[in-house]
């Protein structure tokens, strides 16, 4: 097979290896636009997990690349005039220089053809049965075939720049420096015994404001070198080409075309936080090679190379753009005592949790939990062997919270989940009149009786020691449905009710049209709710969660999907707020102070032209400096149409922005079903409260003897 590999970087130099090394019969030439000791940027790391599978590759190369590995420990994290040290890593790193030198030392030995200087413009130029794009991030392949590859490229969280420093960190080392500018974050790693990679990266309002995009190199480098002159300590930083960017993200949704396929950086990048790129990029090549041994078609071998690629990548990708959000957003976090800081920052990706962290380092956590323990104790006593923060107790608003789970279900197994352990039990949606019940079983608080029903019910949880919250709202135009164990928002086909919403739309096709409410239907909703909140106080509940999320009727006016309005209800997201706020303002009145009043809120409508994270972030801010002392964070199912993301803990990253954005604290759901998950989520300050979704398991049964 002739093969044309275009560019020389980790990914097709690697290719050119193994492809070799499959069947030295194959001619392979690597075309590559740099000279051989010229490259970008300076040392790459490899983070935590094992590269076993590049020792089952090239045996020679792994050994070489591994001996000539920096290798370390310890995550620093230097914050407010802390160093935070947490050790158990295992990351090693490389001179991106020494690493292509090592790899093409390899191709010549095995008779790859490598040609430096050599440029393609033009896709068309390269011929071969096999045509490789490994030409990175700016890859020409990419954009002459972006249509049928369906690729998305976008810029990723900060402006960065990628310098080298002679300082030899003994560790892997966050810095964070406020300026009067904003924040400025670095990511510094060793990588041979005389320099580090020294990465600078902020905001891009905060990069224009300090005046950046108008330096020059020089300038910058200066200007780098004060601000982090305490932590450079006397050391230069060094300029490799190194000048500001936007770090791209790439997704394909194919990764080949005919005989041509991209492999690494060219199909796809994983944002350097989490420095997993040149691991993708020679896994990538490992897959290829493989799938010419077992196959000998082009199409056939580039198929299965996608198939085994794509989704080990995703993965990678989805950690990625949870870290680039999260340095992007840092600077929200600054409230955060530098403990919980740094495991805000270990467990970013979602690739650390607790549990894990605790194997690598238990020094670690055991400062973490006395920390929390101490600072969710109203006394403040630090004890010498303190419980998990999901174990923390919790005091808001005049609720006092046991332990940090919430569970929540139906009326009769209230009792049920607090013997179960529960902190604090969440009713489901109790309506505030008969036509705001979702379908005809849904339970009411509308009438003095149903108080009276509510009472021993909520006796029975205190009995068992937790604490309950009742959730009030009125479904809207989701209402007059048959019950969910039939399906969902399937409407009544008799008896139904008529509707209400913020403008006449339906929810699904075979919705019925609800009615646009008017100034009286508003009054008569407002005295709803402040009557209903009075009697779930003389029932005895503890806390009071007003339901704004999912398409529900205060929901419907929040989005702008839902309200079409032309008069003060409707338009701007002030406007849309109105009703809304008008009910919390109102119930305030008769709620009793020392309870807790909350709002589960939808934050985004994950559909086009709807509620943004940014507006759901603006609302729960306008609601909580009205009074909301708890957002329970929500998404999605404002309209059928949504394009919702589920996946395990799919609303921790909304919740992490609502709390330390709006500055409220949370309850969270979205699939969290272990302990683990609720120490990670409230231990790195993520949400105070999580709902967790605990399965009937099978696991313990009684056998006949
Ligand atoms: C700031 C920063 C820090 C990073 N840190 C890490 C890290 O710590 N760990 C890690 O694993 N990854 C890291 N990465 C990612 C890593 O650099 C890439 O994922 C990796 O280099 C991808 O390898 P590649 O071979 O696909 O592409 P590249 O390494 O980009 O190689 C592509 C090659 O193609 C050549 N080329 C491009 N166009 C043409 C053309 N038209 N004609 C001929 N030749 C061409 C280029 O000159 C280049 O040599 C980092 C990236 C950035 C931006």
């Amino acid at each position: 097979m002739k093969v044309s590999i275009v560019g020389a970087g980790p990914a097709g130099l690697y290719l050119g290896i193994l492809l070799k090394k499959a069947d030295p019969g194959h001619e392979i030439r690597v075309m590559e636009r740099n000279p051989p000791d010229a490259t970008f940027g300076w040392g790459v790391v490899f983070s935590g997990e094992t590269l076993g599978q590049l020792r089952e590759a090239d045996l020679e190369t792994y050994v070489v690349i591994t001996d000539t590995f920096a290798r370390w420990d310890a995550v620093d994290v230097g914050y407010q005039g802390r160093l935070l040290r947490s050790r158990g890593h295992a990351f090693s790193a490389i001179a991106r220089r020494q690493l292509l030198a090592i790899l093409q030392r390899r191709c010549e030995e095995l008779g790859v053809k490598l040609e430096f200087g050599v440029e393609i413009d033009d896709p068309a130029t390269v011929s071969g049965d096999l045509v490789v794009a490994a030409d990175g991030v700016n890859s020409v392949f990419r954009r002459h075939y972006a249509d049928v590859l369906g690729s998305v490229v976008e810029p990723q969280g900060c402006k960065y720049v990628w310098f080298g420093t002679d300082l030899v960190f003994d560790a892997f080392r966050f810095i964070f420096r406020e300026t009067t500018d904003g924040l400025f974050q670095v990511h510094a790693y060793p990588f041979d015994e005389h320099a580090s990679t020294f990465i600078v990266e902020c905001p891009e309002p905060t990069w224009r404001r300090s005046g950046l995009d108008a330096m020059s190199e020089r300038e910058s480098i200066a200007f780098c070198e004060g601000l982090f002159a305490d932590d450079l300590d006397g050391h230069r930083l060094l300029s490799n080409r190194s000048i500001w960017l936007d770090f791209l993200r790439v997704r394909n949704r194919s990764w080949h075309h005919r005989n041509v396929v991209l492999l690494g950086d060219a199909a796809h990048t994983a944002h350097f936080s989490i420095g997993s790129g040149t691991k993708l990029a020679m896994e990538d090549a490992i897959a290829l090679a493989n799938a010419f041994v077992r196959h000998t078609g082009v199409e056939a071998a580039l198929v299965d190379y996608e198939l085994e690629r794509q989704p080990v990548v995703e993965r990678v990708q989805q950690a990625a753009d949870e870290s680039a959000a999260y340095f992007q957003r840092v600077a929200h976090h600054a409230n955060l005592e530098p403990m919980q800081f740094a495991f805000n920052l270990l467990t970013r990706s979602g690739r650390i949790s607790h549990a894990s962290l605790e194997v690598r380092d238990p020094d670690f956590v055991q400062v973490l939990d006395t920390w929390f323990d101490g600072a969710s104790r109203a006394e403040g006593r630090q004890l010498a062997v303190a419980p998990p923060p999901l174990f923390a107790p919790l005091s808001i608003g005049g609720l006092s919270v046991p332990n940090r789970t919430v569970r929540a279900t139906d009326r009769d197994a209230l009792g049920a989940v607090a013997r179960g352990g529960a902190g604090l039990v969440l009713t489901g949606l109790v309506a505030v009149t008969p036509d705001g019940r979702t379908s005809p079983d849904c339970p009411m608080l509308q009438a003095d009786e149903d108080a009276d029903a509510w009472t021993p019910i909520v006796d029975d949880v205190h009995g068992a020691g937790a604490p309950v919250m009742l959730r009030l709202g009125h479904a809207g135009r989701r209402g007059a449905t048959q019950p969910r164990t039939r399906g969902v928002d399937l409407p009544l086909p008799t008896g139904a009710w008529p509707l209400l919403s913020a403008s006449p739309r339906r929810y699904g096709p075979l919705s019925p049209e609800p009615k646009a409410m008017d100034d009286e239907d508003m009054a008569r909703v407002r005295h709803a709710f402040t009557a209903a909140a009075s009697r779930a106080a003389i029932a005895g509940f503890d806390a009071l969660e007003l339901d704004m999320a999912h398409g529900y009727l205060l929901a419907s006016f929040l989005s702008p999907l839902t309200n079409r309005r032309d008069d003060d209800y409707g338009g701007s997201v002030g406007n849309r707020l109105r009703f809304p706020l008008e009910v919390l303002d109102d119930v305030l009145t008769v709620w009793p102070d020392d309870r807790l009043l909350g709002v589960r809120l939808t934050v985004t409508d994950w559909a086009r032209g709807g509620l943004g994270v940014d507006d759901g972030v603006e609302i729960a801010r306008a609601l909580t400096n009205h009074g909301a002392q708890l957002v329970h964070v929500e998404a999605g199912q404002t309209v059928a149409e949504a394009k919702p993301e589920y996946r395990r803990g799919f609303l921790t990253a909304l919740s992490d922005r609502v709390r330390s954005e709006a500055r409220v604290p949370t309850l969270v759901g979205g699939y969290l079903t272990t302990p683990d998950e609720v120490n990670t989520i409230v231990g790195a300050g993520r949400a105070d409260l999580c709902l967790l979704e605990l399965a009937e398991t099978g696991l313990n049964r009684q056998v006949a003897p």
